[in-house]
């Protein structure tokens, strides 16, 4: 289900979509009930850091009380395993990298928050009601499925890789933000991870939960990390083509690297990544881009 407001209709095929609002909790109590649902897969948040600063409250709205809503109508239907997308925000600026799930909570805008909240709650209702969950924190989610058309398509868009595919089409620069963090290159650093990697780690989740696993947290990243400028040198590798770009100042609340460990899912969950090669990530999402896309 999706209410269509930040997603794409064609995105999914016509005859699985159906079209509301988490808020609507006696709606999803009857699809979950109706479909005979065993588990719940839980994407359906706002994700710009950015706007979350100018309207916490919509995060909170959205992302908070949707969720709870979701939680409620579960319970009415009794379906008790949820898998739910949480992010690498949660941790804020992390004290160690690669980061491990143990890190402490410490986010630094509405939108971590609101997920930091939401992860709570599911610790509650883990322990007072049965509902067993996974918080997936997703670390930099990349690349595409260009041959399903799917791909990354926000708008405005904010996310480093696509904007510097379109830099390249459009020949317009994209600004880089701050060159002097203290990184080899003075570039942050992040962890990309092809977002089929990220996908088959729900999958392995829902299998965990409904083999009998107990919830908890999981990193999703692949444990390595790559600098702004090495993003841009693969972009220019894979395509061939120069990226015009230009450095601007430091965006405010980014940490200069932010890497997973993610040894916990891989033990736990057996999730291996297949697609960490920055250049596979670059050629996918360029490949997505070049289709008309973003
Ligand atoms: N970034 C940049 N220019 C942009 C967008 C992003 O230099 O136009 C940098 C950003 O500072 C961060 C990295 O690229 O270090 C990844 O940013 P993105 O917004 O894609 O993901 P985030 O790390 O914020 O989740």
């Amino acid at each position: 289900m999706d209410n269509l407001s930040r997603g794409y209709r064609e995105a999914v095929p016509e005859d699985l979509l159906r079209v509301m609002d988490t808020q609507d909790t006696e709606r999803l109590a009857k699809l979950l009930a109706d479909e005979r649902i065993d588990a719940v897969i839980h994407f359906a948040a706002y994700m710009s850091v950015g706007e979350s600063t100018q309207v916490p409250e919509l995060y909170f709205q959205n992302n908070v009380s949707g969720s709870l809503s979701l939680f409620e109508a579960m319970l009415q239907a009794g379906v008790k395993h949820i898998v739910f997308s949480s992010t690498a925000a949660a941790y804020g600026i992390p004290e160690r990298v690669p980061i491990t799930e143990d890190e402490p909570y410490a986010p630094i805008n509405p939108y971590g928050e609101s997920k930091v909240m939401v992860e709570k709650i599911l610790a509650w209702l883990d322990r007072y009601r049965g509902l067993r969950s996974i918080p997936l924190r997703y670390f930099n989610a990349c690349g595409a499925e260009p041959e399903a058309g799917l791909g990354e398509r926000h708008d405005p868009e904010t996310h480093l890789i696509p904007l510097i595919l379109r830099a390249i089409r459009i020949g317009k620069p994209v600004t880089l933000f701050g060159d002097d963090y203290p990184t080899p290159d003075g570039t942050c650093i992040r962890d990309y991870i092809h977002v089929s990697d990220l996908a088959e780690a729900h999958i392995l989740a829902v299998e965990y939960l409904l083999n009998g696993g107990a919830s908890g947290a999981f990193n999703v990243g692949t444990g390595s990390g790559h600098s702004v400028k090495e993003v841009v040198t693969a972009v220019e590798r894979v395509t061939g083509k120069k990226v015009p770009h230009t450095i601007g100042p430091r965006r405010e609340g980014d940490p200069p690297s932010l890497v997973a460990d993610s040894q916990k899912l891989q033990r736990t969950l057996g999730w291996r990544p297949k697609r960490t090669d920055l250049d596979r990530i670059v050629s996918d999402a360029w490949e997505f881009a070049q289709k008309g896309n973003s």
